[in-house]
């Protein structure tokens, strides 16, 4: 049985009223996992997010659960090995969210036709400490594939390729991740977690420590203060902006770094599993990675391959990173140099662009090669700052900072806080997933034990089983479901975060707006204003991610194969 909510107004109803134990500023997966790890401890818990759960980074990154073969070469072989552990309680604790994804490292032979035994060398040794390091756990070892037995997974890759590695990592999809951790924490742990609820300013105790925070949910009545034991700032880039609220200026410990993400139909680069290819006249790679379709089968139609990503330093508005020309000229570049068959600006069909919270480092002058560490700060007047780490570690920095925030209220605390108890802790979904997946593979992926409410809703008004967008995997019912179930108040909430078709393709998302306006919008009493209100502001914001890095407009939707 539910021990919370996650109805917006009752959440918001419940901040005023009493002192929380902690209280975790930001929505992000790190503020997600914070919330959750407090309130399976038992803590009194509130999260409160400005915007939507996981709109900053959380919904933009390269969506994969792993250890990152590239920390290797920087010899940071401790974060590889704590990745890989908990990739393997996420892969446990969120099996309907988490996959096991093969990859393959295709290598090419050079101009003369010869690879350079140091090349073939070094990939073999980072293999095997791939897998020692804890890539074992997934139960499988990396392999060499001959060329044509690599080009079986990925055709495009043509002749020059002269052998490959088969290594096996995971891959989730960030924004239902981070939402499974915050529902997780409402419903099952009695934390209040309210999204579109910016903190405006911090409350004080007499003696000056932090107590609390003004937030500002946009209901009648104005901002609430919310009084709290601790204070998680738990922000990402904007962690410096909340410190200065804290301290009384900018601490300009982050240092942005941005990545962005190009999508292309998946008949244009028939991958069935991932790719690492080498970026020419760069030391990086991307990754290659397909996205199912409509029936969860890589191929099937609605199938698309997302390409990423970059990493340059970004001193822009961290509000609003778009992609630039440039970002769009290296994805195509690296993918062009090893695919048969050329990819144009016109093939890409959606983008996305994040910004890495990392932290600050004087010495280094490549973002890329900045440590993905987090780091745990207490500031004279007792708030609790995360920052740094990846995704797939998000538990166990959850884990840190619950700790630290235990210690700062120390005796005031119930007993019971003491130690987390995430790491066998099973997300939302996780219950019931193996039958769900027999019914519906599509819905199962997503919403695991609870798709059989989805398909409730399909079953009492088969309209709702309609695509919400042509030619893309999701149902009305998702929408719906997002509204009633999933806290989704706004457009973008629902075509970005709770479905991720904005992220499969941008203007079939945008010509289908009005359309899905008029759905949520009668779920959510929009007056017809508001709506138009909605679709406008959705439509602009598509606009600029097309025209920004200049691309055309994508006049037939994806197909799968
Ligand atoms: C391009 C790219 C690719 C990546 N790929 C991977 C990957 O494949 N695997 C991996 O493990 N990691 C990856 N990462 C890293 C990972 O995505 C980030 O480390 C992680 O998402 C950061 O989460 P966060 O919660 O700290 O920040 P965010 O997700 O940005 O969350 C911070 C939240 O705080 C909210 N907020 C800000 N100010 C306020 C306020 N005043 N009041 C209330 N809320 C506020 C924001 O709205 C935001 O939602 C990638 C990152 C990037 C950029």
């Amino acid at each position: 049985m539910a021990l919370g909510t996650f109805d917006r107004d009752d959440n918001i109803a419940l901040l005023g009223a009493g002192t929380y134990d902690v209280l975790v500023i930001g929505g992000g997966i790190t503020g997600a996992g914070v919330a959750l790890d407090a309130a399976s401890r038992g803590l009194r818990t509130a999260l409160v997010e400005r915007d939507d759960f996981a709109s900053g980074t959380s919904s933009k990154s390269s969506k994969l659960v792993h250890g990152g073969l590239r920390y290797l070469q920087n010899g940071d072989v401790r974060l590889v090995y704590e990745a890989l552990r908990e990739r393997q309680r996420l892969l446990r604790n969120a099996p309907h969210l988490v996959k096991v994804l093969p990859f393959l490292i295709p290598v090419f032979t050079g101009r003369g036709g010869i690879i350079p035994k140091q090349v073939a060398r070094a990939l073999g040794s980072a293999m095997w400490m791939y897998d020692l390091t804890g890539g074992l756990r997934i139960g499988k070892v990396h392999r060499r594939l001959r060329a044509d037995a690599a080009r079986a997974h990925m055709p495009t890759l043509g002749d020059r390729l002269a052998w490959a590695y088969l290594y096996y990592d995971a891959q989730t999809d960030d924004a239902r991740l981070t939402l499974a951790i915050a529902r997780t924490a409402a419903l099952d742990h009695g934390a209040t977690v309210v999204n579109h609820a910016a903190v405006t300013g911090l409350l004080r105790s007499p003696g000056g420590r932090v107590a609390g925070a003004v937030v500002d949910t946009g209901a009648a009545g104005g901002p609430v203060e919310v009084r709290a034991r601790a204070v998680v700032n738990a922000t990402g880039v904007w962690a410096d902006d909340v410190r200065a609220l804290d301290e009384g200026s900018h601490p300009h410990t982050i240092r942005p770094a941005k990545g962005i993400h190009i999508t292309v139909p998946w008949d244009k680069v028939r991958n069935d599993i991932a790719a690492v290819v080498p970026v020419p006249k760069d030391r990086r790679s991307v990754f290659v990675v397909p996205w199912p379709g409509d029936d969860g089968t890589v191929g099937g139609p609605g199938s698309v391959t997302y390409v990423g990503t970059t990493d340059t330093d970004y001193d822009g508005d961290v509000d609003d990173p778009q992609c630039t020309p440039d970002d769009i000229a290296y994805l195509l570049d690296a993918l062009n140099h090893s695919l048969t068959e050329p990819l144009a600006p016109s093939d890409v069909l959606a983008t996305w662009a994040g910004l890495r919270p990392l932290v600050s480092d004087a010495t280094s002058s490549r973002t890329a090669d900045l440590s993905r560490r987090h780091r745990v700060t207490v500031s004279d007047s007792g708030m609790v700052t995360v920052t740094g780490g990846k995704l797939t570690t998000y538990r166990e920095m959850a884990e840190h900072t619950v700790d630290a925030a235990v210690g700062v209220v120390g005796d005031a605390l119930p007993r019971r806080a003491g130690r987390s108890r995430t790491r066998k802790l099973p997300l939302r979904g996780a219950e019931g997933w193996d039958e769900a997946r027999l019914a519906d593979p599509h819905l199962a992926e997503r919403y695991g034990g609870e798709a059989p409410v989805v398909e409730a809703m399909v079953a009492s008004d088969p309209s709702l089983g309609e695509p919400l967008i042509p030619g893309l995997p999701y149902r009305r019912a998702e929408a719906l479901y997002a509204v009633r179930y999933e806290m989704a108040t706004t457009l973008d909430d629902v075509l970005a975060r709770r479905t991720r078709a904005r992220l499969r393709n941008r203007d079939a998302t945008a010509a289908a707006a009005d359309d899905v306006a008029a759905l949520v919008g009668a779920e959510l009493g929009w007056s017809e204003a508001t709506c138009a209100a909605e679709v406008a502001a959705y439509r602009e914001a598509a606009r600029r991610e097309r025209q920004v890095p200049g691309l055309p407009e994508v006049a037939a939707l994806a197909g799968g194969a």
